[in-house]
């Protein structure tokens, strides 16, 4: 065993800089005979894989596995630096302990460590410190017997005893805690001995060492406590322990919160041994008569709620704090969670418009509820979608080049990735001659989810998973806790280091976020309950952040879903340390980077010089590595198939982000055709960008109206500025997905007041609740069907629940206040379903007394669009969702990617019901529009029009594009055009007959 004595300790150092400390320690083990020349070479090479920055100010250099051959003794040689050292990542280093060890004998050292650690206020204590015997003895430290020692909540055992407890109670007490502790006999005997404290409230803690090598706890609260009371200091609890190693605060800690918020007579007095255990683990409860808890809530308005980059902002300023900080989404399931963890903040599901109310109990209490208001009013770290009356400056704000919504300035960002080689963008290999390499033929073409836009042509890098090398079982605790409390300190360090050398705030904000992640309690909580359970500290970490992110993963929210890629990144990166795993590298040349998953730490090293494009099996369109690779300008693409790892690297690709696909092996016209495209779609864009304004009509002076599609009432403000002519589809069942219950009338009337308030006046088309089929509501469960496409689905649902629908109506008609809107019902099928909506809507107009309104139906079901001209002498307009249309006429369901190659909406079939639609509405003076995604195909734009469409709806990026298209066709040609679509005999044939009249 490595023994550390006061001859390998130098005190009050002063070194310049990490180079020469780390310089002045190998000299000094050389000198020793520990090490040969050369070791302080491994040691500075590891420090720039890696900083050695553990925490508190310590550092623990040492060499790289490939210099282990150098060290000829194992030794230690402590520097004390009362001046301090910048360690990297703005971490300060006061002592640095440089360990050079053949084998494992330094383990002692580091276990020895973690206790140290844990200790409050380090730094200070270090720089203090004026002779080696100090350091020696802070070092050797067991942590002292004081008020918050530590324990191990799954070694705690806890029992509400039924005992009439005299003055004697104690004791009794006592006696009753030892039953429950498998104690040896000599603790027994020393727990008799040692005297309880009194640690407030009428709790007591009783401890003492462990002779066995295990930490035992147990919690004793007696039935009957009435004499009891009238001692002083009252009985009420005891908290006994047998200390072993250093465990996890966590259930003290929270002994310590019920009393600091004067609640150990409520904590006592649950009866229950399991409640008691959970009371614990749950904190008190905020609401009690203990008067000086602090609250006020707060509203939040982010337009993604509170994810991870925001809720690690809050937990940052509430640990800055030393009150007890809760926090509740007063509009999600009420849970109270503590405020300082990252994990237990994202689980509140906080949406925008929800209200989070922050309650504090401590010295500082107020100080922190005022801190933390201020922080959601101030965005968190995001810019706030403006509140009524700041329009203007947004807009004119959202308007700059850099917005993520300037067309121009995406496309433009889209190109640099491309291979024209613009200054910024790596050019792609002058020629694609590798020969094909793998299992897929060439020119296949895989699809995903489009995660970025822009074109990228090159040789792939496949990112194949790291293999993690480890021992599942271990046999000393104490040694893998240490091992993992060490991992997570030099990932932290290491996340510090690259926050410090980013440029990119975002990217700064996710690596804290990381580092946030990775000091939360609860993910180690985990971790230490598995290696107490036997298994090694890489076992139990790697389990427990794959079970984390599994349950993020899991979340009914999309983009708090997404988070799971952030707890797998942070769990990559401390097996990467725990393991020594090699780092796969990749090409020095320019590449489209191929992975199962990428985590957002891994973008933000990434040299946009190098990386032509991402793709990822995983991951969504709202993943953050989605987020980082726009703000990039890459490329990207998601979700797509397995078979895409299976690739080897070197491969050439096509990566198209905006159709979301990846060709393999192009043959040398298809790249060609791909760099054209690239070309003239910027070109197209950029010009349709400058026009956004000016109205769609075609050269012979035919109008049309483009609108916009909207998911949710947060992007309303970015109507106007879209250059569209009001919103085309508002899919309202996304707003009641958006909120953790049915939200009700007033709810449903303030947001939709808002978004008619951001339209200046401009037309809303509402989309009445479209629930069921892929879109459940989890507040609104429906029977599992078979083929939930095909059954109670949008307007037949709300048939069965009409007071939704009616409230709906009512919430839109009253927000609307005069202004234009025109409500449409989904999946109408039968007649007699429109007639109901149609009811339902009246009498609630006689009701309120509300003015005009239009009142359309969807045509996504072939059924509505045969029978057109029964429903056009009554509706308003008709709006196909090309979507479903397509979807049901050609029996593809659209959320199985086993066919999705198969859906066309240009199939002469959907095309047909398209003209049965327009003819039956316009021969009763009835507009027709189009709001699924055909709309925003640029090539079916000249059929859609020709086959008289009247108004058409996008997504808000495409709107400018789409306007200027139509601007630049010909109504006459367009006819034409479709008139000899609808006799082609499938959809190629018409895509065929489209590319060849451009
Ligand atoms: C459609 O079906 O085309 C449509 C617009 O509705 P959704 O995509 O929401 O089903
Ligand atoms: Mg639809």
């Amino acid at each position: 065993m490595l023994a550390l004595s006061v001859e390998d300790i130098r005190t009050d150092v002063n070194l310049a800089d990490k180079n020469a400390v780390i310089q002045a320690l190998a000299q000094w083990l050389e000198q020793e005979g520990h090490v040969a020349s050369g070791y302080q070479a491994g040691m500075l090479a590891r420090e720039a894989k890696i900083a050695t920055y553990l925490g508190q100010g310590i550092a623990i250099p040492h060499g790289t596995q490939e210099c282990r051959h150098l060290i000829k003794k194992t030794g230690i040689k402590v520097l004390h630096l009362p001046q301090g050292v910048e360690w990297g990542g703005g971490e300060i280093a006061y002592l640095v302990l440089c360990i050079a060890a053949r084998s494992d004998e330094h383990l002692d050292i580091l276990k020895q460590l973690a206790t140290t650690l844990s200790q409050g206020d380090l730094p200070t204590r270090i720089k203090a410190i004026t002779q080696p015997q100090q350091i020696l003895q802070l070092l050797q430290n067991t942590p002292a017997l004081t008020p918050t020692p530590t324990i191990t909540s799954e070694l705690l055992r806890v029992e509400h005893i039924q005992t009439q407890l005299t003055l004697n109670s104690l004791l009794a007490l006592t006696e009753s805690a030892m039953t429950l502790m498998p104690c040896t006999v000599a603790e027994q005997a020393r727990l008799k001995q040692t005297p309880s404290i009194h640690i407030g409230q009428g709790w007591w803690l009783s401890q003492n060492p462990a002779d066995d090598g295990h930490t035992k706890a147990a919690l004793v609260t007696p039935y009957t406590n009435s004499e009891l009371m009238t001692q002083q200091p009252p009985v009420r609890g005891l908290l006994m322990l047998v200390i072993a190693d250093l465990s996890h605060k966590v259930l003290l800690d929270q002994l310590l919160v019920w009393l600091k918020t004067e609640q150990g007579a409520e904590l006592a007095a649950i009866t229950q041994a399991h409640r008691l255990l959970a009371a614990l683990q749950n904190g008190p409860p905020v609401n009690t008569s203990v008067s000086e808890r602090v609250e006020q809530a707060a509203i939040v308005r982010n337009t993604h709620g509170i994810h991870a980059r925001p809720g690690a902002i809050l937990v940052q300023v509430a640990k800055q704090y030393a009150a007890d900080v809760r926090v509740r989404n007063q509009d999600g399931d009420g849970q109270w969670v503590s405020a300082k963890s990252l994990m237990k903040m994202i689980s509140l599901g906080t949406k925008s418009g929800h209200q989070l109310l922050f309650s504090a109990a401590g010295k500082d209490a107020d100080l922190a509820v005022a801190a933390l208001v201020n922080a959601v009013e101030q965005g968190l770290g995001e810019t706030l979608p403006p509140l009524n009356g700041d329009i203007h400056a947004d807009i004119e704000q959202q308007a700059s080049p850099a917005n993520e919504y300037d067309v121009t300035s995406s496309v433009a960002a889209s190109l640099s990735a491309a291979a024209s080689g613009s200054s910024n963008a790596p050019a792609a290999p002058a020629s694609l001659t590798v020969p094909l390499q793998s299992p897929l033929a060439a020119n296949t073409e895989l699809t995903g989810v489009s995660a970025a836009g822009g074109i990228a042509i090159g040789p792939i890098f496949v990112d194949a998973p790291p293999q993690f090398n480890y021992l599942k079982q271990a046999d000393d605790v104490s040694v893998e806790r240490a091992a993992l409390a060490a991992a997570i300190s030099l990932a932290r360090s290491d996340l510090a280091a690259t926050q410090a050398q980013s440029n990119d705030e975002q990217g700064r904000n996710m690596l804290a976020m990381h580092r946030e992640l990775l000091a939360d309690s609860s993910l180690s909580f985990g971790v230490h309950k598995l290696i107490n359970e036997g298994l090694s500290a890489a076992a139990a970490w790697w389990s427990e952040t794959d079970t984390a992110a599994t349950r993020q993963a899991a979340n009914t929210d999309a983009l708090l879903a997404e988070r799971a890629a952030d707890i797998r990144d942070v769990g990559r990166r401390v097996m990467a340390i725990l393991c020594q795993s090699p780092v796969i590298t990749p090409p020095d040349h320019p590449y489209i980077w191929v992975a199962q998953d990428i985590g957002p730490s891994q973008l933000v090293n990434l040299d946009p010089q190098r990386v032509l494009g991402i793709v990822t099996v995983s991951g969504g369109a709202f993943s953050h590595s989605a987020i980082l690779a726009s703000a990039l300008g890459i490329p990207a693409l998601a979700a797509v198939n397995e078979t895409v790892m299976s690739l080897r690297s070197g491969t050439d690709a096509i990566l198209n982000g905006d159709q979301g696909s990846l060709r393999i092996n192009p043959d040398p016209q298809t790249l060609e055709q791909a760099q054209q495209q690239h070309q003239q779609t910027q070109q197209d864009a950029e010009q349709a960008w400058a026009l956004r304004r000016l109205p769609a009509i075609t050269e012979d002076q035919h109008s049309i109206e483009v609108g916009a599609n909207l998911s949710g009432v947060n992007d309303a403000s970015r109507v106007v500025m879209s250059g569209s002519d009001g919103v085309g589809l508002l899919r309202t069942e996304f707003v009641f997905m958006s909120q953790h219950s049915a939200p009700n009338l007033a709810t449903q009337t303030a947001l939709y007041r808002r978004l008619f308030d951001d339209l200046e006046g401009r037309p809303l088309l509402v989309r009445t609740l479209d629930v069921g089929g892929d879109k459940p509501l989890p507040y609104w469960p429906v029977a599992k069907e078979d083929n939930p496409f095909l059954g109670v689905r949008g307007i037949r649902l709300c048939m069965q629940r009409p007071e939704l629908l009616a409230t709906q109506i009512r919430a839109l008609l009253t927000a609307a206040n005069d202004r234009p809107v025109r409500i449409m019902f989904p999946m109408i099928t039968d007649i007699s379903e429109w007639r109901w909506a149609k009811r339902l809507v009246n009498e609630i107009q006689d009701e309120i007394k509300a003015t005009q309104v239009e009142l359309g139906i969807m045509i996504e079901v072939p059924a509505a669009a045969l029978n057109a001209a029964v429903f056009a002498k009554e509706v308003d307009f008709f709006s196909i969702g090309t979507n479903d249309l397509t979807q049901y006429t050609l029996a593809i369901d659209r959320g199985n990617g086993e066919v999705a190659h198969l859906a066309d909406a240009l199939h002469p079939s959907v095309l047909q019901l398209i003209k049965m639609t327009v003819d039956a509405a316009h021969a009763q003076g009835k507009w027709v529009g189009v709001c699924g995604e055909l709309a925003a195909d640029t090539q079916a734009l000249p059929v859609l029009l020709g086959l008289g469409i009247d108004k058409l709806s996008v997504s808000l990026k495409r709107v400018a594009l789409i306007k200027e298209q139509v601007r630049r066709a010909n109504f006459g040609a367009c006819q034409q055009l479709a008139a000899r679509a609808l006799l082609a005999e499938d959809a190629p044939s018409v895509r065929r007959l489209l590319e060849k009249s451009v």
